[in-house]
Order: C-alpha cells, then sequence, then structure tokens
C-alpha cells in the first residue's frame, strides 16, 4: 500500500481516502462517492480495528464480509480496497497509541474507555499509510469526526478531513453495519433513536431552551420502547463536546441507545438565533 500511494504522489495524483470497518451500505457509499467526484483516486480501507473495541464490546459478532464490501465499490468505480490484517496493523508488542485528550472523555468515550484511542491510532496509521490528500469521515460518528480534525491539525498532519451528512433509511434510521443485527422487531424499534431526535428538533423550534426539558422528553419518548436502553442523551456545544444547560447558537444533539443487545448512535446539528 505504501509502495502504491508513494507512486500515487509521484504521478502527481490527488488521493481520497475513505476509512471503513466494511460491511458496507450507502452511507460509506456516499463517502466513496464524493471521493471519486473529487479526487484522481479513491482509496477505501477496511478493516475491523481491534483497539477501538472493549473487552464486553461486539468484536466477534460484528459483521463482515469482503467480498460483497469489493463488489459494491467495484459497481460505483472504486477500484482499490485496503483490506490490512491486525497482525500487520499491530505487530507485537505494539507500544504507539494516539490520544485526543478531553474531546473523548463524554458522549460514546465515557461508556466505551479507550474506544477513541483505538479510533485515532488507527486514523492516524491509515493515514501515514495511505498518505492521501483528503480523508472522508461520516457526521453519524460526530465525536469520532471531531476527535480526528483535532487530531489531525494538532498532529500537522497534512491531510484535508472533510465531514458529510448522515445518509438515513427512508424511516429516519441512521444506516449503520450494526442494523443487520437487529431483529425485525428491533429494527422496527430502533426508529425512535432518530424520532426522539425530531421531538428534540421540534421543541427547540418551539421556542424551548432548556436542555434538561429536552432531554426529559426524549427519555420518556425512548422508554415507551420495551426492547430500548438509553446509553446518553446530551446535548452539547458541537466543538468542545461540553454539555449546555441553555441553547443558543449551535447545538449536537447526541444519543446512544441499546435497541437489544445492539447499540445504536445518532446525533443533530442545531442553530438557534
Ligand atoms: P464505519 O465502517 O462504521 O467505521 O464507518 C466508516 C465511515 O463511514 C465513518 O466515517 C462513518 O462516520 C461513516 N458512516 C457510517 N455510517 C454513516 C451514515 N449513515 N452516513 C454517513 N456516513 C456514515
Amino acid at each position: 500500500m505504501q509502495k502504491y500511494s508513494n507512486r500515487l504522489k509521484t504521478e502527481n495524483k490527488s488521493v481520497g481516502f475513505v476509512p471503513t470497518m466494511g460491511y458496507l451500505h450507502e452511507g460509506h457509499l456516499s463517502l466513496v462517492r464524493r471521493s471519486l467526484k473529487e479526487n484522481d483516486k479513491t482509496i477505501v480501507s477496511v478493516f475491523i480495528n481491534p483497539t477501538q473495541f472493549g473487552p464486553k464490546e461486539d468484536l466477534a459478532r460484528y459483521p463482515r464480509d469482503l467480498k460483497r464490501d469489493e463488489r459494491m465499490l467495484r459497481k460505483i468505480g472504486a477500484d482499490t480496497v485496503f483490506y490490512p490484517t491486525a497482525k500487520e496493523m499491530y505487530p507485537k508488542p505494539y507500544r504507539t497509541y494516539v490520544n485526543v485528550d478531553c474531546l473523548t472523555d463524554a458522549l460514546c468515550g465515557r461508556s466505551r474507555p479507550g474506544h477513541f484511542r483505538g479510533v485515532t491510532t488507527v486514523v492516524a496509521k491509515l493515514l501515514n499509510i495511505v498518505k492521501p490528500d483528503v480523508a472522508y469521515f461520516g457526521q453519524k460518528d460526530a465525536q469520532q469526526a471531531i476527535a480526528i480534525k483535532k487530531m489531525a491539525n494538532d498532529l500537522n498532519m497534512n491531510v484535508g478531513i472533510k465531514i458529510l451528512p448522515i445518509v438515513r433509511e427512508p424511516d429516519g434510521l441512521a444506516m449503520s453495519s450494526r442494523n443487520s443485527a437487529l431483529s425485525p422487531k428491533e429494527r422496527s424499534y430502533a426508529t425512535v433513536l432518530h424520532k426522539t431526535l425530531l421531538l428534540a428538533k421540534q421543541m427547540v423550534g418551539k421556542g424551548e431552551r432548556s436542555s434538561a426539558k429536552v432531554i426529559n422528553k426524549m427519555r420518556a419518548l425512548i422508554r415507551q420502547e420495551d426492547a430500548s436502553r438509553i446509553d446518553y442523551i446530551s446535548i452539547v456545544n458541537p466543538e468542545t463536546l461540553k454539555p449546555i444547560k441553555t441553547i443558543h447558537g449551535e447545538a449536537l444533539i447526541a444519543l446512544a441507545v441499546y435497541i437489544g443487545r445492539t447499540r445504536l448512535i445518532d446525533n443533530l446539528k442545531l442553530k438557534v438565533r
């Protein structure tokens, strides 16, 4: 991969990069399509990164089908898939990690300690290997996007980071590889994440400014679904990720909810004048 990316550099080709954990869907493909439009070459990585999974998390259950991913990518004209093995990425004994302070403590960081250290480490490594001009990420993983932007800036990485909007199913559920683990019943319950965000948007639209009140109503709506368990619901400053009590200016409403055994996340950015 490094030889190939060096060659692209000498050929003066612009390179776009889309890191993924595979089991691709339209959300991933939206990033790939944008990269294809904006660059001479697009490289997609498929790597289920073990260091971002906690010991009790779903690494073994994470869906995988590289052949299917390759077919989907070929169909839209992306011709390079980089799929290293965990052994290659983390030669033993592995000792070096990248950690973005503060931004990774709250939200998903609270219930998934070590998760973002794994994410920023693998993304830093992939960027070093692929050496893209631009790397594309989804707003679906809002906290990840912010941490990666900060890492690239703080470590003077010579790469543009672009964050693209969330792609949703027709009923509003944010696309995710993890959706494939939902039973048909759970799949219908899962729409509650987006519905809850819309409820929050509606409340704020009608003038509600208290985060606590908005969050209480969101909690109540989710609790109506038997199969659900709230991990967190937070309203935060979209740059610092610090909780905000009174909604004004820009706000990020983010939540993580277990539907059965599957943990789903979603978020919405609001602007209040
Ligand atoms: P993953 O394979 O889940 O690690 O995701 C790889 C990239 O695709 C990340 O930058 C995600 O934020 C992005 N992504 C995942 N789901 C969506 C979605 N529904 N809409 C837009 N981007 C997404």
